[in-house]
């Protein structure tokens, strides 16, 4: 069997185990399916997920003049604490701005090599724990927009990590924190306007991955660099495949590029 398509991040759903879907264009893949599996994986070439011309990718899937113009790229997708739409301002697309940032997003407590905090709009809960390969999570506030979370993240920074390091998360060498504790730990510094915000009562989010077999020393797969790689697939993690030679593939840092998949 054969597919071919455009890398975008895999779909998920929170099941037992979390299960992992490949959009291939015309088949939709069932990762879970195919551990245990041989397959080849090949660059063919590029295709950016905004404008969809055959350019170089340069940053999250989108070729560099997408990256620097595209609404979905703006900096305060990286960066909440930016968001202006609350205040009616634009940055590059006001409607499309007031559509993402002006509902419910959640400051939140993940845990996949260590505690760090982050932010995500409520719809993507539990999505954005599952794509980080957080084992543990909880909430801390839940706010009416983007920026609110923004501040709230910004000034949770200075007494948690914002950082995780995958190598570790890939690892599984990882422990169990009480995030109820921390979240109650950090309740303090929650800056005052997002202080009514706060969660006081909710519990750990705990999340499985289909992994067989957790890499020892973890190798990156350069894919546009190697052309082709071949290996059997024995766990997904976060948004990464792991092989069974150590091999572990970042299919989301990896978004625009044009692979094909062959089963053997
Ligand atoms: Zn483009």
């Amino acid at each position: 069997m054969q597919y071919q398509g455009v890398l975008k991040k895999m779909p998920t759903e929170n099941q037992n185990t979390v299960q992992y879907y490949l959009d291939m264009s015309s088949d939709f893949l069932n990762m879970n399916q195919l551990l245990n599996r041989e397959m080849s994986l090949s660059f063919v070439t590029y295709e950016c997920l905004n404008c969809h011309l055959e350019k170089k990718i340069y940053r999250q899937g989108f070729c560099k003049s997408c990256f620097f113009e595209t609404p979905t790229a703006g900096d305060w997708i990286m960066r909440p604490e930016l968001s202006k739409a609350h205040l009616g301002e634009e940055d590059r697309d006001l409607e499309y701005e007031k559509k993402v940032q002006l509902q419910p997003h959640i400051v939140y407590l993940a845990n996949s090599s260590n505690v760090k905090v982050g932010v995500t709009r409520k719809q993507q809960v539990p999505t954005r724990w599952i794509d980080q390969g957080a084992h543990e999570a909880i909430e801390i506030v839940e706010v009416p927009n983007r920026y609110l979370a923004g501040i709230t993240e910004v000034a949770l920074k200075e007494h948690v990590a914002d950082k995780t390091n995958w190598r570790t998360m890939l690892k599984n060498e990882v422990k169990d924190e009480n995030l109820v504790e921390w979240r109650e730990r950090l309740q303090e510094f929650i800056p005052d306007e997002a202080k009514e915000y706060y969660l006081a009562s909710n519990t750990e989010t705990n999340i499985q991955f289909p992994v067989e077999k957790y890499p020892k020393k973890p190798k990156s797969l350069n894919l546009e660099k190697e052309e082709s790689y071949t290996g059997k697939l024995v766990g997904i993690k976060g948004q990464y495949l792991i092989f069974e030679d150590e091999t572990v593939f970042n299919v989301r840092a990896n978004e625009g590029l044009v692979v094909r998949i062959e089963l053997h």
